[in-house]
């Protein structure tokens, strides 16, 4: 059985503690390798070496910094079938779309972040006759960065990028359920010529080595992405401590489609956005309200083309849908399928798990699932289920589109099917989210700012958002 390490000063290392956790195929239910179970010493060891690669790290020219992310970016795509079928085993997402979405996406995110840094300038502010201000930014420090498991190199990328773009050293802890490619980039790292102690992975649950990390003195900021309990917890420990944080968490996210949207593409990528990565994308359009002149129409051609989803092995080139993370969060799932039908809730197609014949007979499976019959305050539509299960409900005004849309605690990303453009841009600025999508999702364009509202987070990431997040600013006024 392999037992993964973690990269702590440019070496590959095992937990102080000599404990070790158990790590899970989720498509075959079986144990199939061991990942660090690290402590608090493990962190000091990594905050420690990325205090002392700080001075020389921040001070390096930036296009130096850029040429070996760069590196770093060129090398994941040399091992993107690796990379791809590590993260479909440890993940149960399709090996189809890890190789499509999370593995360029990852090279992308550092090739990006490698190239914004050469373009982040200093501001300057002139009273003429009177003064200059220029405001200039540095490198906030030693950073936490802490992952969640959907996406997994995808988003440990998207953090730890703008940090050692920005010229912060980092220590980052993956999720404890996906840790697999985080330990293979470790390697890549090392490979890129990364000096050592500048990005420094320690792996471990979310209580013990998650909680050392966000509780360290010397972490100046966090950024963190995950769920919203999680997210309270880190704030009340950071807060007090003056760290910065950065929150991407939950979503309920709206999906309206409008009796003048192009149908067949609504339903195409409703489709998509619904059970694309078995629901687990925070982005997830996981109620979707519909006008009630087309509803009947809709959910007909919905549900046909749901049930037209291959699911089952992940590794098999034509499955749509793979497996979920764990067997708690099937549980999880089914357990809301299940207060679906107690609220009232019609099951037009799946609710079951699902059973794989041969090797992923002890798998985590479950139908996509397509619900309707409740209304927008139920528990089923309020709270963030992370699987593949939608709900569809109708609606008659635009009035009461936005109302539901904006009637749960999260506001991270919405979705619009329209061809209206004042209509578009009408319901676009008053629904309270962060992101939205309209006659598409998905569509991403890292410059721009991205993160949600309410209890989706707080701060932005993305583009120069998160460039600023990792630095400092200093305001310097010269009087003339
Ligand atoms: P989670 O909150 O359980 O865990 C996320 C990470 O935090 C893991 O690495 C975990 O080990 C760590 N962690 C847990 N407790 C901690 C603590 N006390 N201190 C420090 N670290 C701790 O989330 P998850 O189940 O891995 O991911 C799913 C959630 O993430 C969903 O709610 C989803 O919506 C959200 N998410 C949000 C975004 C976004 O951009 N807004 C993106 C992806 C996922």
């Amino acid at each position: 059985m392999q037992n993964l390490l973690n990269y702590i000063n440019g070496k590959l290392a095992e937990p102080c503690s000599g404990q070790w956790l158990d790590n899970i195929n989720p498509a075959e239910g079986k144990i199939y390798c061991r990942v660090p179970d690290s402590t608090k010493e493990d962190i000091q060891l990594a905050v420690d070496a990325a205090q002392n690669a700080f001075s020389s790290w921040s001070t390096m020219p930036t296009e130096e910094r850029t040429k070996i992310l760069w590196k770093l970016a060129d090398l994941i795509d040399r091992d993107l079938e690796k990379l791809a079928l590590a993260e479909s085993i440890d993940n149960g997402k399709t090996v189809k779309l890890a190789k499509s979405l999370d593995i360029p996406r990852a090279a992308s995110n550092i090739r990006f972040y490698a190239t914004a840094a050469q373009h982040f300038a200093s501001e300057a502010h002139v009273n003429e006759n009177d003064s200059v201000n220029y405001t200039t930014r540095f490198p906030i420090g030693v950073v936490g960065c802490i992952s969640p498991w959907n996406l997994p190199l995808y988003l440990f990328t998207w953090k730890i990028a703008p940090a050692l773009a920005a010229g912060c050293t980092v220590v980052a802890k993956p999720s404890e359920l996906t840790p697999m490619t985080a330990f293979l980039f470790s390697q890549l790292c090392r490979e890129a010529g990364l000096p050592a102690g500048v990005l420094n992975i320690v792996h471990g649950t979310g209580a013990q080595t998650g909680q050392a990390l966000i509780e360290h003195p010397k972490i100046t900021a966090i950024s963190f992405t995950g769920g919203t309990v999680t997210g309270k917890k880190i704030a009340g420990t950071a807060a007090p401590m003056f760290k910065k944080l950065s929150l991407e968490l939950g979503g309920k996210n709206p999906n309206l489609v409008f009796s003048d949207c192009n149908f067949e593409d609504a339903i195409k990528n409703s489709i998509r956005s619904s059970f694309t990565n078995q629901g687990e994308i925070c982005l997830c359009g996981s109620r979707i309200f519909v006008e009630q002149t087309i509803f009947d129409r809709f959910v007909e051609e919905f549900v046909k083309q749901t049930k037209q989803l291959t699911v089952g092995d992940p590794l098999n080139e034509s499955t749509n849908v793979g497996a979920l993370v764990s067997e708690a969060h099937l549980k999880k799932v089914l357990g809301y399928v299940a207060l679906a039908k107690q609220e009232g809730g019609k099951i037009l197609t799946g609710g079951n798990q699902l059973e794989v014949a041969g090797r992923c007979a002890n798998g985590f499976f479950i139908e996509p699932t397509v619900i309707v019959g409740l209304d927008e305050k139920c528990r089923t539509n309020q709270e963030e289920i992370f699987g593949p299960v939608v709900t569809i409900m109708p609606f008659n005004t635009e009035e009461q589109a936005i109302a539901y849309a904006n009637s749960t605690p999260y506001g991270l990303s919405a979705t619009l099917w329209t061809e209206n453009l004042k209509r578009a841009h009408r319901v676009a600025h008053q629904i309270k989210s962060g992101i939205i999508w309209i006659n598409c999702w998905l569509h991403r364009d890292l410059r721009t700012p991205f993160g949600g509202m309410k209890q989706s987070g707080v701060g932005r990431e993305g583009g120069l958002e998160a460039l600023r997040f990792f630095t400092e600013a200093k305001n310097v006024c010269v009087k003339l």
